[in-house]
């Protein structure tokens, strides 16, 4: 367990670089297994098959009333037998579990196998049994796999695993074909389909996205590819991509009236959009999600925020809270600070923001109980022991499974980080 101050690097933009503080040791973080229950509405022909424990699956039942079909068999097998014959076994199993399904399910195009954390998951090579499994089934049922492990992974990371496996999967792009906008990040349909229409009138009709709703649609990649992460935690799929070919437009987060409005010119600048035009199409959405922002402005002026370290949306968000709404981060804690993904939204964090990356639990609540935030975002397990104590919590969680991308959402996005607060002040009274 470790704590150490580490300068940031965020370039120029940033004359006086901000602190951060980097901790190891206990964390409170759901796993990436949690992904799942986003990823398998967004994806309709995929299946997620989480080879894990009853502790996985327990997880993900409660979570999202997912159907998980390697539990509780195939764990308590390998439980039962930790000897080599035990583990072939455990392989025969699986095959076998793969097979049923797939003949129950011929609809199924995609077939995730999810790797956990219990050791005796860990053990079993999961990527030659996708590949063993591929070869069996691939004609029909892609197999592929990646691993949620509370271990490997937090949270949001599950998706970035997930859809860092897809991308072998996406064809070449032919040489010398048109630009081609690849939007990244799993996004609710009803945003997504905001966004298209959007980058529609701006004349950008080229736009795929990555999940694609079916495996079918996969967009090709290459040197042609412009790609816009919709997530700020898709640093392995980002690099994935990057390897194939593609390049990252630099932007801020769509989160609010200036980083969807931002996102979107990144997009216009590399497609080449005339500036008249850009401002045409966006002022309304723009305006609209200004007036929306209003109603939460009031309420949410001055307020001190901490974020504790949860689904790596913590950056992007506090920039959104300090830039649009006049709240004063305190502390804005994220498992992972990927410097470069995040290269625009850092400066424009208020100076004197302390930023931590990593989790050292205790040292991170003293902190908390010193600093007496009115907000704090924070994980379910952390948010009753917190208000028990007076102070008022909002659920990290909400902000990943809630629609808060887009100019349409940014009343709703303010909205969630005003409701703890309009709450306290009805049970003050
Ligand atoms: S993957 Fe690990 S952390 Fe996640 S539910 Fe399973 S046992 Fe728990």
């Amino acid at each position: 367990m470790e704590t150490r101050l580490a300068p940031l690097d965020a370039g120029c933009a940033n004359p006086a670089p901000p602190v951060v503080l980097r901790e190891r040791g206990q964390r409170e973080v759901f796993c990436g297994l949690t992904g799942i229950v986003w990823l398998h509405r967004k994806m309709q022909d995929a299946f997620f098959l989480v080879v894990g424990s009853r502790t996985c699956a327990h997880l993900l039942q409660s979570a999202a009333g997912v159907m998980i079909f390697a539990e509780p068999r195939f764990a308590t097998a390998i439980i039962e037998e930790r000897d080599l014959a035990g583990m072939a076994d455990c392989h025969d199993e699986l095959d076998r579990i793969v097979h049923q399904l797939l003949e129950r399910r011929p609809e199924i195009r995609t077939l995730f196998l999810v790797g956990s954390c219990p050791s005796e998951v860990i053990k079993l090579d999961l990527s030659k049994a996708a590949q063993r499994l591929d070869s069996r089934f691939g004609g029909r049922t892609r197999v592929l796999n990646y691993s949620g492990s509370g271990i490997e992974t937090t949270f949001t990371e599950g998706e970035d695993a997930c859809l860092a496996a897809l991308v072998p999967e996406m064809p070449p792009a032919e040489l010398g074909s048109a630009l081609q906008l690849l939007v990244v990040g799993a996004l609710p349909d009803v945003v997504e389909d905001q966004f298209l229409r959007l980058f529609g009138e701006l004349g950008i009709d080229a736009v795929r996205c990555l999940p694609a709703r079916r495996l079918a649609d996969l967009p090709a990649v290459g040197a042609n590819t412009r790609f816009l992460l919709a997530q700020p935690f898709l640093g392995e799929t980002a690099r994935a991509l990057e390897d194939r070919g593609a390049r990252r437009l630099e932007a801020l987060f769509p989160f609010g009236a200036e980083g969807t409005t931002d996102w979107l010119r990144a997009a216009a600048e590399a497609f080449g959009v005339d500036r008249m035009h850009f401002n045409r199409v966006v002022a309304p959405g723009r305006e609209r999600a200004k007036r929306a922002i209003a109603h939460s402005h009031e309420r949410l002026r001055g307020k001190r925020i901490t974020f504790l370290p949860d689904s790596q949306l913590e950056v992007p968000l506090a920039r959104f809270l300090s830039n649009e709404l006049d709240m004063v981060p305190v502390e804005v804690g994220t498992p992972y600070l990927h410097r470069e993904l995040m290269a625009r939204e850092l400066p424009l964090l208020p100076q004197g923001t302390r930023i931590s990356e990593g989790q050292h639990l205790d040292r991170q609540l003293d902190r908390v109980r010193a600093d007496r935030p009115d907000l704090t975002v924070c994980g379910l397990g952390l948010a009753n022991p917190l208000e028990a104590e007076g102070l008022s919590t909002k659920w990290a969680i909400e902000l990943v499974f809630s629609p808060i991308h887009g100019f349409e959402q940014a009343g709703d996005l303010a909205e969630l980080f005003a409701r703890p607060l309009r709450r306290r002040d009805v049970l003050r009274v």
